[in-house]
């Protein structure tokens, strides 16, 4: 029924890269048989999943938005999509994206743009656009998504799907296709808090084959969805309610924190004062890495390879380049390469990491006063495809809300909360202390 589904509304959608009809069906009449011999069945057991094309998939080609990648098919599975499998859940296909994942709209994929499902005009947000889309529109109840500075929290907002960020080395990023290394995380979306709990529970944990990935204890997230909230401390940032915010998202997310202190949560006003830097800040940093992780797509090991008229490898690399990666992604090469070289590195590179440290403190003192943070994710509701893509800043700001807890390394996630006359979704960012995503999912639950 899911295949079904997907070949009839994918076509208007783009949320899908890749089906893989033949291999769905096999582990679906795997999981049967396993039923069928009296074996237990894991957590996820034929719940088909979507999954973002960034992570590596075993015999199944993995783009990453970008034509370089074009016909590239990883001899192994992403920790987490191996993870995925033990559970029984059944990995349905690859959902588009901006290419390696850099961009706010899903406009910057190779592929082609990922339709809003609530308005085929609008922007689904991104970078994982086609994980948020294909949860939206129905099509899958889970996709995993990743998030270097709002690409879970972002899409789901523009969306209206419930997606989570979380912390900093929680999740393991063997086999995702790196961007910005000391930033990405990969994370769930799904049409129910619980469902994304149940996720999350899944993927979570230490991996030996990522040493970033921590070796905290993995809770029972789906267990901490309806624990009482009374009393909690929810704090909300002056800086995140200033010029630039839409007044109807200010309506509704004002509106969902009211509902918070129904609830018997405690509002209080809080400072995170170096919120203005943050888009400058995140744009050195990830742009620098992502600099250097891109270097290895050189025609040499991966996917497309362009010929020059003449035999000479770095004209080959050249050629390659040229042609396989789009405008974004040369764009934050140029400026990574920028701020990483000589003369540069310090006013730029070693500031941002200041800056950076200034940032996380910012949320440290203020977790010292409340249990979580409130605020809008995205500042507009979804926008119209083309209005900002010759725009790079005024696209870069959309991710204002976002990149202060990517900079820190927090947990965050976005809730639904009500949405514009117009009828499109807004989302509710709730960002909590680092290994805290029993209180994110708390928080959540309590809109259910
Ligand atoms: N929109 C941001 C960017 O373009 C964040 C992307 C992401 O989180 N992968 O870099």
């Amino acid at each position: 029924a899911t295949l079904a589904d997907i070949d009839r509304r994918n076509g208007a959608l783009n949320a899908f890269l890749a089906v893989p009809h033949e291999s769905v069906l096999e582990q679906a009449r795997a999981i049967d048989e396993k039923r069928a011999r009296g074996e237990s069945l894991g957590a996820l057991a034929g719940v088909p999943i979507g999954i973002k094309d960034a992570l590596c998939t075993r015999g199944l080609a993995t783009t990453a938005g970008s034509k370089i990648l074009e016909g590239y098919i990883p001899p192994y599975d992403a920790t987490v999509v191996a993870r995925l499998r033990a559970a029984d859940a059944i990995i349905v296909g690859k959902t588009n994206m901006d290419e390696f994942a850099m961009g706010s709209s899903n406009e910057n994929s190779a592929y082609g743009a990922v339709k809003n499902p609530w308005d085929p005009e609008r922007a689904p947000g991104g970078s994982s656009g086609g994980s948020a889309a294909a949860v939206a529109a129905r099509l899958v109840s889970a996709t995993l998504g990743s998030d270097t500075g709002g690409s879970i929290r972002q899409p789901a907002a523009l969306s209206g799907t419930f997606g989570v960020k979380p912390t900093y080395g929680r999740v393991s990023r063997f086999g995702l296709i790196a961007f910005a290394s000391s930033l990405d995380q990969v994370g769930p979306f799904a049409t129910d808090v619980r469902g994304a709990a149940r996720v999350l529970t899944t993927i979570s944990g230490k991996d030996p084959k990522d040493a970033t990935s921590l070796g905290a204890p993995v809770e029972d997230f789906e267990a901490a969805c309806g624990a009482s909230i009374k009393g909690l401390r929810i704090g909300v940032p002056d800086e995140y309610f200033a010029k630039g915010l839409d007044p109807e998202v200010e309506a509704s997310i004002r509106a969902a924190i009211s509902e918070l202190e129904a609830e018997g949560c405690v509002v209080k006003p809080i400072k995170l004062a170096h919120t203005r830097y943050a888009v400058a800040t995140y744009y050195v940093i990830a742009d620098a890495e992502a600099s250097s992780n891109l270097a290895r797509f050189d025609g040499v090991r991966y996917g497309l390879r362009v010929e020059p008229p003449r035999a000479d490898v770095r004209a080959m690399y050249g050629a390659t380049r040229d042609a396989g990666f789009g405008a974004e992604v040369k764009r934050r090469i140029l400026l990574g390469t920028f701020v990483l070289s000589a003369g540069y590195y310090d006013a730029y590179y070693v500031k941002a990491q200041k800056v950076r440290t200034l940032i996380r403190r910012d949320f440290e003192e203020a977790f010292r006063e409340v249990d979580v943070i409130c605020s809008p994710t995205s500042p507009t509701p979804a926008f119209r495809l083309g209005e900002k893509v010759d725009d790079p800043l005024a696209m870069y700001l959309n991710d204002v809300y976002t990149l202060p807890a990517s900079l820190a390394g927090l947990p965050g996630c976005s809730v639904p909360a009500a949405p514009t006359q117009a009828g499109l979704p807004v989302g509710l960012q709730i960002v909590a202390p680092w290994l805290r995503e029993t209180t994110l999912f708390s928080v959540a639950a309590a809109f259910e």
